[in-house]
């Protein structure tokens, strides 16, 4: 698997699969512990997830999946926001071990900007590191201001990502956090990359100008949305529990667009020409 690097050094997977819903429905269960492993088969070995999710149902559900296999998994979990004071966050992060079944972390990450000052969280993240139960850690839904306000805390250097919703409709981190992160030497990680809920998916998957790069390439439209993000450099964690999802997920990671394709998807899904919001979901 192609990897960027993290400001620690250590290499992180540029496709992952993600775990929002899973966890919910016990009838779902089998479905989506098969289809991880089958992800992480086809060398998709990334696995994003949260205490959120599910309440720590897809936590268990990610558990059954790396049974046996946890050294081939880079493994990310990430802490409520009301959870992440200096306390807290190590009391969370340990009960996301024990659902996950492991005893460490290769990313932990705060789930969005709460209540709780930043340097709490910030001085949790690093007693669990000094602990050796995470290797890592970094925050999600950060904008710019954010970033350099917890860049500038007591182990905001360490930083080592922001997991920010990126997607080909929603690209307005490109107008300042992605070339401040690029600048920072800082891996963004792309949630959402297809628009996450069936709904949404609606009016996006079926664009011509998608659509018809998908035909040249014998893809499909997400597969060309897919291959975009990694073509922007940022890491991409879609959720997929269909196992033909799931392959056509990872083979996104072989289609490379051309100079003409990234213009057309450029005018049919327009760069920011201005500071916008994070979007968020
Ligand atoms: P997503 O990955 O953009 O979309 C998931 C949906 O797309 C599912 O309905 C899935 O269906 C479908 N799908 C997957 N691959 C497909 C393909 N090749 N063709 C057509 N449909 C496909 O949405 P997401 O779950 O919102 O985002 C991905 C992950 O990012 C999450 O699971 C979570 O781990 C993370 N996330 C983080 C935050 C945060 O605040 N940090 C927020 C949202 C998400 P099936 O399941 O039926 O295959």
């Amino acid at each position: 698997m192609k990897t960027l690097k993290l400001p620690s050094g250590k290499s992180i997977p540029v496709l992952g699969q993600g775990t929002w819903r899973m966890g919910e429905d016990a009838a779902k269960r089998r479905t989506e512990i098969d289809g991880l492993s089958l992800g992480l088969d086809l060398g998709m070995n990334l696995i994003d997830t949260a205490e959120m999710y599910g309440e720590g149902g897809a936590e268990k559900v990610v558990a059954e999946a790396i049974e046996g296999r946890r050294e081939e998994v880079f493994l990310v979990s990430k802490v409520y926001p009301h959870n992440a004071s200096a306390k807290g966050a190590v009391e969370a992060c340990k009960r996301s071990l024990e659902r996950l079944k492991t005893d460490y972390l290769d990313l932990y990450l705060l789930h969005w900007p709460g209540s709780v000052a930043l340097s709490e969280t910030l001085a949790a993240f690093q007693t669990l590191k000094k602990e050796g139960l995470i290797l890592d850690y970094g925050v999600s839904n950060f904008d710019l201001k954010g970033m350099q306000k917890a860049m500038s805390l007591t182990g905001g250097y360490e930083i080592a990502t922001n997991q920010v919703m990126y997607n080909l409709v929603n690209r307005g981190i490109e107008w300042d956090l992605l070339p401040w992160s690029a600048e920072n030497g800082l891996p963004i990680m792309s949630y959402s990359p297809i628009e996450s809920s069936p709904r949404d998916q609606k009016g996006f998957l079926d664009r011509p100008a998608l659509t018809g790069i998908a035909e040249q390439h014998n893809a499909s439209a997400a597969q060309i949305a897919i291959a975009w993000l990694i073509q922007q450099g940022v890491v991409v964690i879609p959720k997929a529990s269909d196992p033909k999802h799931i392959r056509e997920n990872r083979a996104a990671l072989d289609i490379v667009l051309s100079t003409d394709e990234i213009t057309l998807l450029d005018q049919a899904f327009p760069p920011p020409q201005r500071r916008m919001p994070l979007a968020m979901r």
